[in-house]
């Protein structure tokens, strides 16, 4: 499928960035998803490269198929010789995004724009690390034998909640799931001979957020990633890097004190805000109100938006303890942007206002809050790009050397 798009003009394009990236191939490779189809001569202009450097580049990138060559969205034909623009290949290659929740897995195939092909959601068996990892290699070797002769899979992105240590691969710590220092990314590199990487749900999305977000542009100034499902966790990023943390423990807020809450939370305390607002406790509280007949926060949300006025009053309350939460953030960051990715904010106007106004109300944002206050860019989707969002950030990162860095766990 060619896409029909003009290629980028030179007026068209932001200033040069003050930085000059660290590796010139994902310089170049961001360029062309940012404005693709685009000629080399604006390439060099917006990564500050050389001419000679870029042409270096493309033709390495060209040669493992990560861009392509785009005639048909060149100008008319001129004097001197043709410029034919660049841009992503529509049917190229593809990566692998695995997302393990506390009720299911989730396995997608992304294209290098972050676009899902196919997803698949099953709910767990076991869950025990071992019968999970099986479960989910089954899904990507069908996967493989549906879509693996035309797309040629670059690598596997895992993302799950809790305290995940990304350069090392292993889930330090799942207390929902009962896990503790399982070497994930190892064990799917062996039941699927893939490059693995693995990350926290929220430095996941932020990646994603950065890569091909509605405000990606401003988010890569500096931003803030809150994440709200069973788990609660957040990530931040600031020049356009995602936080790790020595310990890859930042931006674990799952136990902030809620005032008023009852709720008991794993962690053997009262009132933390993960217990206070997980999709556990709110489909519970909805099942035993008869406001949906399935345990599944997407009921919850589909009885809300129609109009459901118990389902929309849970939703806004559980909004307005996310709201409490994000302003401290908001004042403790001061990101040129933030992110909620909830599955009411994610999808109903109502809960959106309801965290715009809390956060105007408790933090420095003020009259600024709908420039600042985002919900996720992929809505009804978080869990399949979330994985993928792991693999396409060492893609872009280092084009040309990704496969030894998602293999540097
Ligand atoms: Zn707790």
């Amino acid at each position: 499928m060619i896409e029909d798009r003009r290629t980028t003009r030179r007026g068209d394009l932001p200033p040069a960035g003050a930085r000059r990236s660290r590796d010139s191939a994902g310089a170049v490779l961001r360029a062309v998803l940012d404005h693709g189809p685009i000629a080399r001569s604006s390439v060099a202009r917006v990564t500050r490269l050389s001419a000679a450097s870029v042409t270096g580049v493309v033709g390495s990138l060209l040669e493992r198929g990560l861009v392509r060559e785009a005639p048909e969205a060149a100008g008319k034909p001129g004097i001197g010789r043709p410029h034919v623009p660049l841009d992503l290949p529509a049917d190229g290659p593809a990566v692998i995004g695995v997302h393990i929740a506390v009720p299911r897995i989730t396995v997608s195939l992304l294209d290098l724009r972050g676009r899902i092909i196919t997803q698949v959601r099953e709910p767990h068996g076991r869950t025990d690390p071992a019968s999970v990892v099986t479960a989910v290699a089954a899904r990507i070797a069908a996967i493989r034998r549906t879509h693996g002769a035309r797309r040629r899979i670059l690598g596997l992105g895992v993302a799950t909640g809790g305290w995940v240590d990304s350069p090392h691969g292993t889930i330090v710590e799942h207390p929902a799931l009962g896990w503790r220092d399982v070497p994930i990314a190892a064990a799917l590199a062996e039941a699927t001979g893939l490059p693995v990487r693995a990350d926290n749900n929220s430095r996941a999305l932020l990646r994603g957020e950065l890569l091909f977000g509605e405000v990606a542009g401003r988010a890569r100034e500096s931003a803030v990633h809150l994440f709200v499902g069973n788990v609660v966790d957040v990530a931040f990023a600031t020049g356009g890097d995602v936080h790790q943390g020595p310990r890859s423990a930042s931006g674990a807020v799952a136990h902030l004190p809620v005032e008023g809450c009852r709720e008991a939370c794993a962690c053997g305390r009262v009132g933390c805000l993960q217990a206070a607002v997980s999709e556990r406790v709110l489909v519970r509280r909805a099942m035993a109100a008869g406001l949906i007949d399935r345990p599944e926060i997407a009921a919850l949300v589909a009885a809300a938006e129609g109009g459901s006025a118990g389902a929309v009053a849970l939703l806004r309350e559980r909004a307005r303890l996310v709201g409490r939460a994000a302003a401290l953030l908001l004042d403790l960051f001061d990101p040129e942007v933030l992110v909620v990715a909830e599955a009411g904010v994610n999808q109903l106007p109502d809960s959106l206002a309801t965290v715009r106004a809390e956060i105007a109300a408790w933090s420095s944002a003020g009259a600024e809050v709908e420039r600042v206050v985002h919900p996720s860019s992929f809505p009804g989707t978080v869990l399949a790009v979330a994985g993928g969002a792991v693999a396409l950030d060492q893609i872009y990162a280092s084009p040309l050397e990704f496969q030894v860095r998602l293999h540097a766990s």
